[in-house]
């Protein structure tokens, strides 16, 4: 593990990002030492994708991170997510939110959660269509132990990312929409958007949350 080189890459993220934005380490494919090393040059929260392989790093890293899901959740996976993660990130139907607020209320917890935007409308993406976000926000915050925070959004797969403008223009609009309407257990805190090639231009349309993977710890073999 070259720590030096990733300790150099999260400070220089870290010191351009404005002091509002969160910076998130995608921590997929990533080695404990990988992630060991960002933590000790800054890094505070850290996303992954998969509950499996959370369960091998949360253990060895502890407790001054907050612990992100950001991949999709199946519900057959909600309890141990439930014990792993600090957030979920990727809610995107009131089945798995209330199987969250379900596995929450027997550990006398509440979950905050962001709500995932199929921004782009592909079928067989995770994330609730945007018409649907208002109506599964107001589900959702109903839920006792369930806080909804905010939105998230990965938007298609795009050669330039400037192409990816529309689509987090279009869920800042619901960000703001959902903000103005002071719905009761829902605060519009964070807006999740942009990894490595396009968080520049999701910074631009208001994102305060970006999710980083590649920036920090170099390309995936
Ligand atoms: C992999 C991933 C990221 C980070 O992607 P990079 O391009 O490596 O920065 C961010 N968000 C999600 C949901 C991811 O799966």
């Amino acid at each position: 593990v070259d720590e030096a080189r990733i300790a150099e890459d999260v400070r220089r993220v870290l010191d351009s990002l404005p002091p509002r934005v969160i910076l998130m380490a995608a921590a997929k494919d990533r080695s404990v030492a990988q992630v060991r090393a960002a933590i000790r040059a800054g890094i505070r929260h850290v996303g992954h994708n998969y509950v499996q392989e959370a369960q091998q790093m949360v253990p060895h890293l502890g407790d001054d991170v907050t612990w992100h899901m950001i991949g999709h959740l199946q519900r057959n996976k909600v309890k141990t997510a439930v014990e792993l993660f600090d957030m979920i990130d990727s809610v995107d139907s009131l089945r798995v939110a209330s199987e969250i607020a379900r596995r929450c209320a027997a550990a006398n917890r509440r979950m905050p959660v962001l709500i995932e935007v199929n921004s782009g409308r592909e079928a067989n993406k995770s994330g609730v269509l945007p018409e649907n976000v208002v109506q599964l926000v107001r589900e959702v915050g109903q839920l006792q132990h369930v806080r909804v925070q905010g939105l998230m959004t990965m938007g298609p797969e795009c050669e330039q990312p400037e192409q990816l403008r529309p689509y987090f223009r279009l869920t800042r609009g619901l960000f703001e929409q959902l903000d103005r309407m002071q719905l009761p257990s829902v605060e519009m805190l964070h807006l999740s958007m942009g990894m490595t090639s396009s968080y520049q231009v999701a910074l631009e349309e208001g994102a305060n949350m970006v999710r980083l993977g590649t920036l920090l710890f170099g390309t995936r073999e």
